[in-house]
């Protein structure tokens, strides 16, 4: 039995190892010159936006809203669909989530429905990009100006996606992306945060290392309480070589998403995600089960592809049916599109490390699998 395809896997090479090595042969592992030269080309990447490095995409979120000024009172419109950090850092800073459902073509949030929950406490608009599927920024920059709402972006699966040529990251206001292990290019765990200004940018400074101003005679002050968010320089060698190499990976995800679309057998009955190859980066790619067609439900779907050597993950069950929303008054039936996203998809292997045949091998199993399943 050959090795399981993972569904993700990150592509780190000898650049990476040999960088690491640099930094733990040099005597100074924690923040320092490696973390200011990564956000140094961030910001590049990002167009010159200030940008700060985190110890993670959740944390990025958090500090984020708290710069913002969001706090116990004030309401967040968000999608139930994503990552549930995405909303837990929304009751991290004391205040409220508003859920709007997804839209069933693109599975972000349904810009045409956020006007109807927007209300005299909402101060921030939360959107997601599911699988690098860039929300429309045009939309979404039009709503936040009429209202006068605060926008933070998740970007955390949206790296080197791009709005009608813009890049994400390089315009809008508050900008937060994920270097996890599983995303487009990674720093094993860690984050950022794009920003409008420098002002912004040292506020966040503090926010990320226990409130500290340092001044230039060597002497400190503490103004606000600073939580402890700040990277390693150990991840930070890392990030910049995988920035260097992020829009080779973001190509060949591309080109495998273009192969699943050739590959992948229609007649099976499967909703594929929208065919973008010009905007998203690729980072999933996730087809909805037929489920009414099928004896089997998604997890005997994923054993047995298993069983062919494919591993299969779900990204994500719509997080307002989690424990910790149900108890704040969230019902099954409140949205029903991120609902049933969330209880068909699956997602496939994709990443950049993966050969054109182990795309074939995937759509075969996945006939297979499904063929077998059919009432
Ligand atoms: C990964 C992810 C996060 C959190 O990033 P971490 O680095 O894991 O904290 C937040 N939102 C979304 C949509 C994500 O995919």
């Amino acid at each position: 039995m050959t090795e399981v395809l993972p569904f993700a896997r990150p592509l780190i090479g000898d650049d990476e190892c040999a960088a690491v090595d640099a930094v733990l042969r040099s005597g100074w592992l924690a923040t320092g010159a490696r973390c200011r030269e990564f956000e140094q080309a961030l910001s590049s990447y990002f167009g010159g936006r200030p940008t700060r490095v985190v110890t993670s995409g959740t944390a990025a979120l958090e500090l984020a809203l708290r710069l913002a000024g969001i706090g116990a009172g004030d309401e967040v419109i968000t999608c139930p669909l994503s990552w549930v950090a995405t909303a837990n850092v929304v009751l991290a800073v004391g205040a409220t989530p508003v859920f709007v459902d997804a839209d069933a073509s693109t599975r972000n949030i349904d810009l045409g429905r956020i006007e109807a929950a927007i209300g005299p406490r909402t101060r921030l608009l939360l959107p997601v990009d599911l699988a690098g599927l860039p929300v429309d920024r045009d939309r979404l920059a039009a709503i936040a100006a009429h209202h006068r709402l605060r926008v933070l972006e998740d970007a955390a699966q949206s790296i080197g996606a791009s709005w009608r040529g813009a890049r994400i990251g390089s315009f809008g206001d508050l900008v937060s992306f994920s270097f996890h292990a599983n995303k487009n290019m990674t720093t094993g765990e860690g984050g950022c945060l794009v920003m409008n200004d420098v002002d912004e940018a040292h506020r966040f400074e503090k926010l990320r290392l226990q409130g500290v101003t340092r001044r230039a005679d060597g002497s400190m002050e503490v103004d606000v309480l600073g939580g402890k968010a700040n990277l390693t320089d150990i991840a930070a060698a890392l990030g910049l070589v995988q920035l260097r190499r992020l829009d080779a990976f973001n190509a060949r995800r591309r080109a495998l998403a273009r192969l699943y679309f050739e590959h992948f057998d229609r007649s099976l009955g499967f909703d594929l995600p929208p065919a973008d190859f010009e905007q998203s980066n690729w980072h999933m790619f996730q087809p909805l089960l037929p489920l009414d067609r099928l004896r089997i439900g998604r997890g005997e779907f994923i054993d047995a592809m298993r069983g062919e050597g494919i591993a299969v993950g779900v990204h994500y069950p719509a997080m307002h049916l989690f424990a910790l929303y149900r108890a704040r008054g969230f019902r099954e039936g409140q949205f029903p599109v991120a609902e049933d996203i969330g209880r068909r998809t699956v997602t496939l292997p994709l990443h950049a490390g993966m050969r054109d045949e182990d795309v074939v091998r995937v759509c075969d199993a996945v006939r297979r699998v499904t063929t077998a399943a059919l009432r």
